[in-house]
């Protein structure tokens, strides 16, 4: 499996840099996780987005579904091109109005997942936890035989996290807050990304989900600290991990 980062950053994209997205590919297959704002044109630099077998949401913030509309007519208004017929994209149902949003006539179709059976993507199996955000959002599993990553989505700190990422190749997290946070917040900070990657023993450690306003080397230099000796890096634009 090949991960390459297409945006990264939390909540809005920032002098070029867009949000989250991240193109999984495994033999000829092509996947896009989440949709962020920015994604799209940077996704065209790797592949023509024509050629993509699938699209998995971790939820509908505007930061994940941004760019999902005009992926859509991309799609619309180049059929001759396209790799399948219909681009299949995968979300969850807790929100009716925006699941329905997944599926344009003739264009792409809507596909469910949900928390307690998983769900095979051609040679992938993914798998889905609920994570504590303002709205549905979970956290996704990604397996390929003894090979594994594991993508935080949007959350806050919670146990579940743990067991979810035991020993896992790559764990991506929502960082999207220095250690020195306070107050009620619906993502991690740089402690308890650095925590969580040493409690479930991972491989490596990606911080994403970053701030716009935070010296990113201050937010890679934090998280290591906590995570003691699990490698970690921080999430650019372009960067390619294979696992
Ligand atoms: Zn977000
Ligand atoms: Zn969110």
């Amino acid at each position: 499996m090949l991960i390459t980062v297409l945006g990264f950053y939390g909540g809005y994209p920032y002098k070029g840099q867009g949000t989250s997205g991240y193109l999984l590919q495994d033999g000829d297959q092509n996947i896009l996780i989440d949709c962020g704002s920015g994604v799209l044109n940077e996704l065209s630099n790797y592949i023509d987005p024509l050629q993509l077998d699938a699209v998995v949401l971790s939820h509908y913030h505007h930061d994940h579904t941004a760019d999902l509309g005009v992926l859509q007519y991309n799609w619309q208004l180049d059929p001759q091109n396209r790799k399948h017929d219909v681009l299949p994209i995968y979300g969850h149902t807790q929100d009716f109005v925006n699941f329905a949003q997944l599926t344009m006539d003739g264009v792409s179709k809507g596909i469910a997942y949900n928390d307690y059976e998983s769900t095979e993507i051609g040679s992938l199996k993914f798998e889905f936890l609920r994570t504590i955000h303002p709205v549905p959002a979970y956290a996704i599993k990604i397996t390929k035989g003894d090979e594994s990553i594991v993508y935080t989505s949007d959350t806050a700190y919670f146990d579940g996290l743990v067991d979810f990422a035991k020993g896992t190749d790559l764990l991506i997290t929502d960082t999207n807050f220095p250690e020195d946070k306070t107050g009620k917040i619906w993502h991690m900070t740089t402690k308890e990304t650095g925590e969580l990657a040493k409690a479930a023993q991972v491989k490596r450690l990606m911080i994403s989900h970053l701030p716009q306003k935070v010296d990113v080397e201050q937010m890679l230099k934090e998280t290591q600290q906590y995570a003691e000796n699990i490698p970690t890096i921080h999430a650019f634009t372009g960067l390619e991990v294979e696992i």
